[in-house]
């Protein structure tokens, strides 16, 4: 964090140095990624990815929108527009802070060419070759999406309250990412702290559960030696595959998930 002492912000563990949540979902026949936030080029050059096919946003957040602009490099590369699905509400913000995308601002510059699509809670759309439902939940006071693709895997950040019909759409998958940003159980007005993400992964029983939004009160090494097995905290450049029942963790010496 900017204008930070700590320990952490200081720390020699990479798995310390956080930028801002987002994955890149690979298919065999595409790439998806949700959340495009500040860094989002950075990380999609660390991540060497050839190509994007859409892009899922979960809400409008500075931290989950700004890098926005910079989708304008996959319209170089591909000739192609940049499909992004959203909830309205996130689309409209979407069109207020990127408005200059949207209207004709003469020759010059290079603005990002994006198509946007609506998706609404309970939608199921297929992108890439796999099926994703659009699920609803609460942060704070504002209503986020959280994804799950296929029958496999749950995408659930910034959460504060997960509603009864979105939990049971939870239920019975491999993998459920979920957000929290303090490892304490001091409550916080938009965002599950530890405990609470732990509950919700407690109910729904994955194979593999991985918390991320994590703020710099959390120290990798220490907060992670507390969890319960098969827990996990999430980290920069982490990669989980899935591979029919096999799922493994790249980047990591510790890969074997047992089977329910
Ligand atoms: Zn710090
Ligand atoms: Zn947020
Ligand atoms: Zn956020």
């Amino acid at each position: 964090m900017i204008a930070c002492g700590c320990a952490v912000c200081h720390s020699a563990d990479p798995r310390n140095r956080r930028t801002r949540p987002s994955i890149l979902v690979t298919t065999a026949e595409g790439r998806i990624l949700v959340d495009c936030g500040p860094e989002m080029r950075l990380q999609l050059i660390e991540a060497k990815t050839p190509s994007v096919d859409a892009v899922l946003l979960t809400h409008a957040h500075a931290d989950h929108i700004h890098g926005l602009d910079d989708l304008r490099q996959l319209t170089f590369a591909s000739g192609n527009p940049v499909d992004v699905f959203a909830s309205p509400a996130t689309l409209k913000r979407v069109m207020h802070v990127y408005d200059y995308c949207f209207k004709d601002t003469g020759p010059g510059g290079g603005k990002p060419q994006l198509h946007l699509y609506e998706l609404d809670y309970g939608q199921t759309i297929q992108l890439a070759g796999i099926s994703i439902k659009a699920t609803r939940h609460v942060h704070g006071t504002l209503d986020v999406t959280s994804y799950i693709f296929g029958d496999q895997f749950v995408y659930c950040t910034d959460v504060s309250f997960i509603p009864e019909e979105t939990m049971t759409a939870f239920e019975g998958k491999d993998v459920v990412v979920v957000g929290a940003v303090r490892p304490d159980s001091k409550p916080h007005a938009s965002h599950y702290v530890l405990p609470e993400a732990l509950n919700v992964l407690s109910r729904l029983s994955p194979r593999l559960g991985l918390i991320t939004h994590m703020s710099h009160s959390f120290e990798h090494a220490s907060v992670e030696a507390s969890l319960p097995k098969n827990r996990r905290l999430a980290y920069d450049g982490l990669t989980v595959n899935l591979d029919g029942d096999n799922i493994t963790l790249a980047g990591d010496t510790d890969t074997s998930i047992e089977c329910r």
